[in-house]
């Protein structure tokens, strides 16, 4: 992050405009609104703001900019029509620890200035650090269609609500829960509609009903964090990591879905990919039972989906010989996940009648697959946890009747942006992946269905070679 957001308090403060231009205008309509007390330098200057500097909005300085207009100022916008001039003043303000913008100068500026959506006191800024002003302004547009006109009244409300409710909950958890109550319930929703009244009546009742109740009893929720591409997360999962106390997570859980919860979560790596190393089942059981019964609100995030190889069902075994209260939601697994983002149909009416997961990695430990079934013609197989183990499996399924020519594929940290999928026969497979050098997380996919990756890949390299063949 190259740039610390801050929201810059400019009431009674000088800020010093120098250019008089429409450019400089805006930045000045902006500032008029923070309280700021403006000075704008510039030897011509636009009869809008003579306009607003006779109705006394701002302090006019009617010549070329000088040094000493630096004086006092807690803010510097740069705006003159002369390159060399900006950079000039640019490091006058620097030198003198003057945060400076020049409007259209990246490089030479200290700070800059977002797009924003105003519903005072609400602000939302969006920044892309410079890199495309276009793409700013579009996700403000995506964001304004999505925030409610009112929202600045209802923030202004809260904060009433907020004194008042001090005195009756004491406690800073109760407090929040009230407020989320109040915010995500009817309270929120009548006030928005413009029922004043009837928000004011419902948010009572609840403070009355809150400040009452016993303390709130903690549960878990085990969230399927999807395969690797944030955006596969449920809208439900989304919820339950927004109003997380605490979240345990794997390893394999993708960084940019833990960038979705509330920033004030506790995060707690249990570090479990394949393999098992890190903490082990029963520390992760604990762990869950002794947040939980303190009352928190716990996710416990795993890749994919919880219930395929995630032994979620062993860690709510454990919160229900605990007497704790667990709700689970889904996700989507790395089969569905990458087979999507391969191209990969894991049934198609003429070529696969069934899909079966399989874990690459029990053998030996519980029982064996049904090797016979998997090496069918028309079944699909696909194995997780698989690649360390690829000899064996091939072995097993030639062994089983399975034939040669039969399409297996590997696909390797599917849905991300370094997504590779490499395709074979069950006869190469071998030779093709060691050849690959392949990264974990694999899985490994045999069957028919595999052969259709050659025509129906979307995602990454099929694309590549789309944009080669147009240029
Ligand atoms: N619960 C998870 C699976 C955990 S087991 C789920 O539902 O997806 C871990 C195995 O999942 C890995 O060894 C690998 O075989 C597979 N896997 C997880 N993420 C993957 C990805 N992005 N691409 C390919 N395979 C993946």
């Amino acid at each position: 992050m190259n740039y610390f957001p801050v929201f810059f308090d400019l009431t009674g403060q000088k800020v010093l405009i120098v250019g008089g231009g429409e450019v400089a205008l805006r930045k000045i309509s902006l500032l008029e609104r923070t309280g700021a007390l403006i000075t704008v330098v510039a030897p011509y200057i636009t009869p809008e703001l003579l306009d607003r500097a006779a109705a006394g909005k701002l302090n006019l300085v009617n010549r070329e900019f000088s040094p000493d207009d630096l004086h006092g100022a807690r803010l510097v916008i740069v705006a003159t029509s002369r390159r060399a001039v900006n950079r000039w003043i640019a490091s006058l303000s620097e030198s003198r620890n003057i945060p400076v913008n020049v409007v259209d100068d990246l490089e030479a500026s200290r700070f800059i200035v977002p797009a924003i959506i105003d519903r005072d006191p609400v602000l939302v800024a969006v920044s892309t650090g410079g890199s495309s002003p276009v793409l700013a302004r579009r996700l403000r547009e995506r964001l304004e269609a999505f925030i409610p006109a009112r929202i600045g009244e209802l923030a202004s409300w809260l904060r009433a609500l907020r004194e008042s409710t001090r005195r009756k909950l004491r406690d800073t958890g109760e407090r929040r829960r009230f407020f989320e109550a109040v915010v995500d319930g009817p309270a929120a929703r009548r006030f928005i509609d413009g029922d004043n009244q009837g928000a004011t009546r419902i948010a009572r009742r609840l403070l009355a009903t809150t400040a009452a109740a016993p303390r709130a009893a903690g549960e878990v929720t085990l969230v399927g964090a999807g395969p690797g591409d944030p955006e596969l997360l449920t809208l439900k999962g989304l919820r339950a990591l927004q109003d997380a106390d605490v979240i345990l997570h794997d390893r394999l859980v993708p960084s940019a879905v833990l960038d979705l919860a509330r920033r004030d979560a506790a995060r707690i790596c249990v570090g479990k990919a394949a393999g098992n190393i890190g903490s082990t089942q029963q520390e992760i059981n604990a762990l869950l039972i002794e947040h939980a019964n303190q009352g928190k609100r716990v996710v416990r995030l795993k890749g994919g989906d919880p219930f395929v190889f995630g032994r979620g069902g062993e860690e709510l075994q454990a919160l229900a010989a605990a007497r704790i209260n667990f709700s689970v939601v889904p996700g989507i697994t790395a089969a569905l996940g990458a087979a999507a983002y391969a191209g990969i149909p894991l049934t198609h009416r003429e070529h696969a009648h069934s899909v079966t997961f399989v874990t690459g990695h029990g053998q030996g430990h519980g029982p064996e697959p049904d090797w016979r079934a998997l090496a069918m013609p028309g079944a699909t197989a696909v194995f997780y946890m698989g690649l360390a183990r690829l000899d064996h499996i091939v072995e097993r399924l030639l062994e089983h009747g399975a034939e040669p020519v039969r399409p297996a594929g590997i696909i390797a940290q599917g849905t991300t942006p370094n997504q590779r999928v490499i395709t074979a026969t069950l006869a190469t497979i071998r030779d093709v992946s060691s050849g690959a050098n392949l990264e974990s997380p694999a899985l490994l996919i045999v069957g028919e269905v595999v052969a259709l990756h050659s025509t129906l890949a979307w995602f990454g390299a099929a694309a590549e070679a789309d944009l080669s063949q147009t240029a």
